[in-house]
């Protein structure tokens, strides 16, 4: 006879979009099961965060001291050898007043650390997780998604069922398309990257030691991600029609990648590759750029790489995955109160969460469009990120407030604060607070910081605790 075990809400994959979802959901008194494939800590790419992830989502997940302790080296913002400029330029998190006075506004991470943080949080937050599980199919009833079935590390079939399930299983999700629609490959970005690590490669020099560092060269760009004071990320992001050249061997292309591009080369011209453990082997990921056609179904959402990524060029998808994690969240802790409000059945409460996340990924993708074109300098990168985002602040603020992941103004992702945190008895004092910030930040930005003005038509807004919907004041009365 199967196993079966009843829950409010499954979530399948525990990288950081599942364990947002879990632990938010999780927080308000829900039931919520992770159902993980490897056991953790496991290999991911993806390290370099932003400061709406780190400044936002973590500390309303409550993990900023963790992050803080597990030395991970600080990112302050982005170098870049990019566009008809020949020389390096540079850009800081903190010229925007959203991520101004901290001095950490975000890290470069090894994932097996950082997901394991994350992962463990959501177990002390009450989510019943199962690692060595993996889903193999959702379960349907009259229409309804209301479980998965998945095959535990003794190989036993066992069944998970819930009000909603979670699609959190990143780019390779066996259940995404039980959603749906297709996944749309986009057209313009079709790369693939081709990617190790290096001990004793060269450091920039102080405060912009820990910054990513993008290089453009004739095949496409390279990433030189700081992980330690020993280790770095390299990866070479080329054409898809490099594919023959990185599938024979692997380190002879990175090699030869590496040579013709003169920084990096000079940057690693003492450096090692590492050729064993997790980080010994040069992996290639490609058909990475997509959006789900659909994002829910009854009883079905998607998040994070599960839903759509982009490219790799301003490190968007943790923040992608993290603020969809949020979203979804206040979603299912809506849809899972005891009584509906009208105006909030389950179906408006996906199309809210739906509609903000593809409003943050066009504006990535717009930008990023503009920004591969290589005949441009850095000055019209910066007028492009204004007009993406309608931002009426200076171009270099709109720009670092996109590639911070800030442009929604959405206050959890840029001062979080003690939002999540002991809600209750700080409720007050950060409302007050925080309108002040508000319109500093806005005074600063232009932006529409007011969360009381839905998004779109006949949309909601955050509750004042940030972890539900609630119907704008207008359509309220
Ligand atoms: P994941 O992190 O992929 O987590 C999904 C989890 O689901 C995994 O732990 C997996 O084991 C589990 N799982 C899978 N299948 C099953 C199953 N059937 N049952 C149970 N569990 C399952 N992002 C950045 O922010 N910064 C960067 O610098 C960056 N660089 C990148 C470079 C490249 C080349 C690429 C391709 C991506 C990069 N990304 C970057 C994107 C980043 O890797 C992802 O967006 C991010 O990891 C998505 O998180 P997630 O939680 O959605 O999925």
């Amino acid at each position: 006879m199967t196993d079966i075990t009843e829950t409010d809400v499954v979530v399948v994959g525990g990288g950081p979009g599942g364990s947002t979802v879990a632990t938010l959901v999780a927080r308000q008194g829900h039931r919520a099961v992770l159902l993980e494939k490897e056991r953790f800590p496991r290999y991911q790419i993806g390290e370099s965060l932003l400061p709406s992830t780190v400044q936002g989502v973590c500390r309303l997940l409550g993990v900023s001291e963790e992050l803080k302790e597990a030395g991970f080296p600080v990112k302050r913002g982005g170098t870049f050898r990019w566009g008809s400029n020949p020389e390096p330029w540079t850009f800081d998190f903190g010229i925007s007043p959203q991520f101004a006075g901290t001095a950490a506004p975000a890290y470069q991470v090894e994932r097996m650390k950082f997901d394991q943080i994350l992962l463990n949080n959501a177990m002390r937050n009450g989510v019943d997780v199962h690692e060595e599980h993996t889903v193999t199919d959702v379960i349907e009833e009259n229409g309804r998604v209301c479980g998965v079935s998945c095959t535990d590390a003794a190989g036993v079939r066992r069944e998970f069922r819930g009000r909603y399930v979670v699609d959190a299983s990143g780019n390779l999700s066996r259940i995404h398309s039980r959603v749906g629609g297709k996944r749309q490959y986009s057209e313009y970005f079709r790369n693939l990257a081709l990617f190790g690590y290096f001990t004793g490669g060269k450091r920039m020099p102080a405060p912009t030691s820990g910054n990513i560092l993008a290089v453009a060269f004739s095949a496409g760009w390279f990433w030189y991600i700081p992980l330690s004071d020993e280790l770095t990320s390299v990866g070479a992001v080329v054409h898809r029609e490099a594919l023959d050249r990185v599938q024979g061997d692997r380190e002879q292309a990175l090699n030869e990648l590496i040579a013709e591009c003169p920084m990096i080369a000079d940057f690693l011209s003492d450096a090692q590759r590492v050729t064993s453990g997790p980080y010994g082997e040069i992996r290639v990921r490609k058909d990475y750029s997509y959006i789900q056609e659909k994002f829910s179904r009854p009883g079905l959402v998607l998040v994070g790489d599960a839903a759509g990524f982009i490219d790799p060029v301003f490190s968007s998808g943790v923040h992608l995955a993290t603020y969809g994690g949020l979203l979804v969240a206040r979603s299912l802790n809506t849809a899972l109160r005891p009584t509906t409000e009208s105006g909030m059945d389950e179906k408006t409460l996906f199309e809210e969460y739906e509609a903000r996340y593809r409003q943050e990924y066009m504006r990535f993708h717009d930008f990023l469009v503009s920004f591969y074109d290589m005949h441009s300098d850095e000055e019209s990168y910066f007028w492009k990120a204004k007009r993406v985002t309608g931002n009426t602040a200076s171009e270099l603020q709109s720009f670092v407030s996109l590639v911070g992941g800030g442009s929604s103004d959405e206050r959890a992702l840029v001062n979080a604060g003690s939002y999540g945190d002991r809600q209750d008895v700080e409720e007050a004092i950060w409302s007050v607070a925080q309108a002040g910030a508000n319109i500093q930040v806005q005074a600063a930005t232009g932006g529409t910081i007011d969360e009381q003005v839905p998004v779109r038509d006949g949309g909601l807004v955050p509750s004042a605790d940030g972890m539900h919907w609630a119907l704008p004041a207008t359509a309220a009365a």
